[in-house]
């Protein structure tokens, strides 16, 4: 265009590995080299699973598991994101129906969106027609969306918002705090939970600012009767911090890293589930 840039050697080394991951996406589509894993969230009263968070990973035949980190951004400016995001909802929802049809106990699957596909005008009805084909209950299904797809205030995106609302799925702001947000968005938006971020939970309870804003974010939550989630928990001080601020759900590595889809069914299969640190610090529960 009208604008030129310094080249710097750093800069070709990213963009020689955009356009090789990019060249790779769609064949890596077709051949099922993708895969959801699931991490459990834990319900502290009971201190059994209550839901799962789908986490896409990439079976790389040459480079092995690859990460989301390195290329969800790039699926995102690729447009990849799109065929990828749906084939993505599709997974969850069958596999979430599957448990269902096994007799498993029931368990909500939260799916990842990003702004691009629910900028897509035809992202409601999409999602409505993967509902039907799988047999996914709606109450069964969550979305989680960053706070800055909240801030794009766009006319579609109110639409697919009431759309949303309407076919009944949990809706749920991920990475929460870390980002900039209205809160009149909260109300008006009809979501259901707000995640509290892993950069806030990492430093508990030692750091007082991350004390400050977890007993914030908890607090706005109660006040809006939101459900509140905490992500990245790994120790029983962060878990028992929690508990007695009356954070009432939480997923991390002390309670289960994310799992393969036959792990979490062999786990689903299994009649009284329930999370180590949880059983051991039991008097924190009556
Ligand atoms: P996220 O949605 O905030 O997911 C939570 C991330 O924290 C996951 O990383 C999870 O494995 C990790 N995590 C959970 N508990 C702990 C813990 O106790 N300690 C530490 N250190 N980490 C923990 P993951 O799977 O690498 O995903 C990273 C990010 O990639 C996600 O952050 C999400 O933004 C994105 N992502 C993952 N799957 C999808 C997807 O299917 N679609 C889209 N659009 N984005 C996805
Ligand atoms: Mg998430
Ligand atoms: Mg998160
Ligand atoms: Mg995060």
């Amino acid at each position: 265009g009208n604008s030129y840039q310094i080249y710097r050697p750093a800069m070709e080394k990213r963009v020689n590995n955009y356009f090789q991951i990019v060249s790779e996406f769609h064949k890596s589509l077709f051949r099922k080299e993708f895969e959801l894993y699931y991490q459990p969230r834990i319900d502290f009263k009971t201190g059994r699973l209550e839901s799962v968070e789908a986490l896409i990973r990439w079976n790389h035949p040459e480079r092995g598991l690859i990460m989301p980190m390195e290329f969800i951004s790039i699926a995102e400016e690729s447009n990849f994101i799109l065929p990828l995001g749906e084939w993505i909802l599709k997974e969850a929802c069958r596999q979430n129906k599957m448990w269902q049809d096994r007799g498993f106990p029931a368990v909500r699957v939260a799916v990842n969106v990003s702004v691009k596909q629910l900028q897509q005008p035809d992202f409601a009805r999409k999602l409505r027609d993967i509902m039907e084909e799988t047999g996914m209950d709606p109450e069964r299904l969550e979305i989680e969306m960053t706070e800055s797809t909240l801030m794009t205030d766009t006319n579609q995106m109110l639409i697919t918002f009431e759309e949303l609302k309407k076919i009944g799925v949990y809706l749920s702001i991920d990475d929460f705090g870390t980002g900039y947000s209205s809160l009149s968005y909260l109300k008006r938006l009809a979501v259901h939970a707000l995640k509290i971020d892993r950069s806030f939970i990492r430093d508990l309870p030692e750091d007082e600012d991350s004390v400050t804003i977890t007993e914030m974010i908890i607090g706005l939550a109660h006040n809006l009767r939101l459900e509140v989630i905490a992500e990245g928990v790994e120790t029983v001080q962060q878990h028992n911090f929690l508990l007695e601020r009356g954070c009432k759900k939480a997923q991390g590595y002390l309670y289960s890293k994310p799992l393969t889809e036959s792990q979490l069914a062999e786990m689903l299969g299994t009649s009284g589930l329930h999370f180590g640190p949880v059983i051991e610090t039991e008097d924190v529960y009556v």
